[in-house]
């Protein structure tokens, strides 16, 4: 790919002049002054057809969530400053993983034997957790995303959801899940506070899905993304792609956006520890441009992107629901990272893709005061590299198993 857009900007390129620049200013009330000048810049997109409710609708969503932005934004001026990198960036966005287990195999996740699980005394408890979301919460972080392992095998989940909630400063949480066991509980979470479903599924054909997770449980996903579409204003779908294994399913995973509120979001296949990656099973974004593009041509539709988004987003002219790419491999978004992330047994990760992690559950069970696990944070933070080694060296690099980091 010749520029950081290549193919995009080029096929792009007609569709780019039905863009309109219109700035937050003219979309906000009056009662809410915009001066942040990041957000000041964003252009909406105009509607997809004037003429229908559902352009109008996504019209809406989009000044909904830059206002939104920017009043979080005013909010987190009285808080303690943030924790920040040598390269300015800001880290407002905390993964945090409950579990090491998982109820799936999925192949690109885990060596097929399993891992070993870290026992259970040396995992951080619900009160260490609540502790550490407090903390990265009086520093400005906003958002927050529960992963694992899977973060419905525990019993207590929805209770963690609810006292995460209750942490001042926190205004979005999400879950990444598999969707297996999670369906008989989506209202509750809903209630508790959750925000947003990211659920995985990396195929449409039955066998195809128990060959990836290793597992037998595609109907009740189905069930699940169905169920919480009706209860989420978010629901997002997404599909590692992997070469020969269903790279060929991208068009018929964008089809399911027509009638439906979904984001389906296509992951570049990452290579961590034990998923026995190989540059001949990875199906980069240009390839998977190249088979949308010839699919759907100029109805594809270029959507806009919030700030630190790791999603190129697109939709389809008259479609309900959108599509994007996370490049993280071949075009990556090192230069806006705000997250970082905590894995089950506390270990704080600056980078999916660094190696380097440092204990906050040894730091907290050395009785620290919440002074010094921020002073930990801050310094762990401060030692983020500038963007990671690239697919051709990561592949070679020691890093654990996604299973136990949480994605
Ligand atoms: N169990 C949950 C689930 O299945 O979504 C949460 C944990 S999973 C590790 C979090 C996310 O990481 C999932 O969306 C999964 O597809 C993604 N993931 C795992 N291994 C990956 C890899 N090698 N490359 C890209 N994405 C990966």
């Amino acid at each position: 790919m010749g520029s950081r857009l290549g193919p995009l900007v080029r096929s792009t390129q007609l569709l780019s002049t039905r863009f309109i620049s219109e700035t937050v200013s003219s979309a906000a009330p009056t009662t809410t002054p915009l001066t942040d000048s990041t957000v000041d810049r964003i252009a909406i997109p105009p509607p997809v057809d004037s003429a229908t409710e559902l352009s109008r609708e996504s019209h809406l969503r989009n000044r909904r969530k830059i206002i939104q932005a920017a009043i979080r934004e005013k909010e987190k001026r009285s808080l303690l400053p943030p924790f920040e990198d040598n390269f300015g960036r800001k880290h407002t966005y905390l993964r945090i993983a409950l579990t090491e287990k998982c109820n799936l195999r999925c192949l690109y996740c885990m060596p097929a034997e399993g891992v070993p699980l870290t026992p259970k005394p040396h995992l951080l408890t619900v009160d260490e957790i609540i502790r550490i979301v407090e903390v990265f919460a009086a520093h400005g972080m906003d958002k927050i995303r529960l992963t694992g392992g899977e973060p419905s095998v525990r019993k207590d989940f929805t209770e963690i959801v609810r006292r995460i909630k209750e942490v001042k400063g926190v205004t979005q949480i999400g879950v990444t899940t598999n969707g297996i066991a999670i369906g008989k509980r989506l209202q509750e979470l809903r209630d508790a506070g959750l925000s947003q479903m990211n659920i995985s599924l990396d195929s449409l054909n039955p066998e195809k899905y128990m060959m990836i997770t290793r597992t037998n449980g595609f109907k009740k996903v189905m069930e699940t993304i169905e169920k919480a579409e009706g209860i989420f204003d978010s629901v997002k779908v997404n599909v590692v792609v992997m070469k020969n294994v269903n790279d060929m399913e991208i068009c018929d995973f964008i089809e399911m956006t027509k009638d439906r509120n979904l984001s389906v979001r296509f992951i570049e296949f990452m290579p961590f520890g034990g998923n026995k990656f190989t540059l001949n099973k990875f199906f980069s974004f240009k390839d998977m441009w190249q088979m949308v593009e010839s699919r759907f041509g100029d109805s594809i539709y270029r959507l806009v992107d919030t700030p630190n988004d790791t999603t190129k987003a697109f939709r389809i002219r008259g479609y309900r629901g959108e599509f994007g790419f996370i490049t993280s491999m071949t075009e990556h978004f090192c230069s806006s990272c705000n997250r970082v992330r905590v894995t089950a047994d506390g270990n704080l990760k600056v980078c999916l893709h660094g190696n380097s992690e440092v204990s906050l559950r040894d730091v907290m069970r050395s009785g620290a005061s919440n002074e010094e696990l921020s002073e930990t944070i801050s310094q762990a933070v401060k030692r983020k590299k500038k963007q990671h080694a690239g697919v051709e060296n990561l592949q070679h690099l020691k890093n654990r198993p996604m299973i136990l980091i949480g994605g």
